[in-house]
């Protein structure tokens, strides 16, 4: 192969401006020329590409976002539509493609792939879901935000003598909710991967403040109820006074942290890599603290869920 395209696909996560940069310096590294497309794979039916260099992509490892842009194209699940896509990489001279993405953006891929384009999938998406990895580039800075708010969130809670009630993205996953709980000794995580009691939760909010616990934190995560519903419940079934903080966007955004920086060139090392060697069609990902290419198909069936002893620590730990 001599040219590669990269492009963002899905929900932007912090460290895809690293991986992007990690992807163009390394490829270049490697003797390749490098295609950047806009707007995911809306690029690629626009028509909205950019040559990348060395120095196109410089200053934006430390950037939120994607420099890129990122879309979601809902026409991109239509076969002649990828087909027009796939047209298009053969016009720009386009032997293999990165995509930078969640797993919709995979899918995606693996769909070109099926046309016959080379690809390999760097996971980004702050809500640690995907299959064949075990982390996904954006999911550290994002814990780390929920932290630090609530942390903030905390102080008034205290003060007030106050339970508050935090609801976090994740979508249909609970890594966001069950990590920032535990980082930030909440009393309850609510996750989709588990039943959610509220009336137990109940119970358990008052036992802790019959034990003089002077404020109480819930995070739930969106894919288990609406942080909006547990006030509600709360409010209705208790003597406590639940407020509630739905986090949103904030989530998403800022630099990345160190470890998503380093993850971001990891894996972008190992995308050019996988390509060059004519491993390609695969995902990359970190499993059991190892940068692997997994092929699509094998992917399928390696989901990584939540710890469930993290779960359980949560719990005890937050009486
Ligand atoms: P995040 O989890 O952060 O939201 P994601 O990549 O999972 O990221 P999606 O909106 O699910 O986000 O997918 C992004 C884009 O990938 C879609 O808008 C679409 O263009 C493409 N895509 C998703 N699913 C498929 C599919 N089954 N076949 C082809 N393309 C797909």
């Amino acid at each position: 192969i001599t040219k590669i395209g990269v492009l963002t696909s899905g929900g932007d996560a912090p460290g895809m401006n690293a991986a992007i940069r990690g992807v163009t310096r390394y490829a270049i590294q490697k003797g390749l020329a490098v295609e950047g497309i806009v707007r995911g794979y809306e690029g690629l039916l626009s028509h909205e590409t950019m040559p990348l260099n060395r120095r196109d992509v410089g200053e934006i490892i430390h950037r939120g976002g994607t420099m890129l842009r990122t879309a979601r194209c809902l026409e991109f699940l239509e076969t002649d539509t990828q087909k027009k896509a796939l047209d298009y990489l053969h016009k720009l001279e386009i032997d293999a493609l990165v995509v930078i993405g969640g797993d919709g953006s995979m899918r995606g891929a693996q769909a070109l792939s099926r046309l016959g384009m080379p690809t390999v999938t760097i996971p980004g998406t702050i809500d640690n879901d995907m299959m064949g990895t075990q982390y996904t580039v954006g999911f550290d800075t994002s814990v780390n935000t929920v932290l630090e708010s609530v942390n903030k969130i905390r102080d008034t809670a205290f003060s007030h003598d106050r339970v508050a009630v935090i609801e976090v993205m994740g979508r249909h996953a609970g890594f966001i909710a069950l990590h920032a709980g535990m980082a930030s000794g909440a009393e309850a995580v609510l996750v989709p991967e588990h039943p959610v009691d509220l009336q137990s939760l109940c119970e358990h909010l008052a036992e802790s403040h019959r034990m003089k616990k002077m404020s109480s934190i819930v995070v739930v995560a969106e894919g288990a109820a609406k942080g909006s519903d547990v006030v509600d419940y709360i409010r209705n079934h208790t003597y406590l006074e639940p407020n509630l903080t739905v986090l949103g966007y904030v989530q998403r955004g800022g630099s990345p942290s160190a470890y998503d920086a380093i993850i971001a060139g990891m894996f972008s090392q190992k995308a050019v890599d996988s390509l060059v060697a004519g491993t390609y069609n695969c995902v990359i990902g970190l499993i059991n603290n190892l940068v692997v290419a997994t092929p699509y198909t094998e992917a399928e069936n390696l989901r990584f869920p939540i710890d469930e002893n993290m779960y359980q620590l949560v719990h005890w730990l937050g009486r």
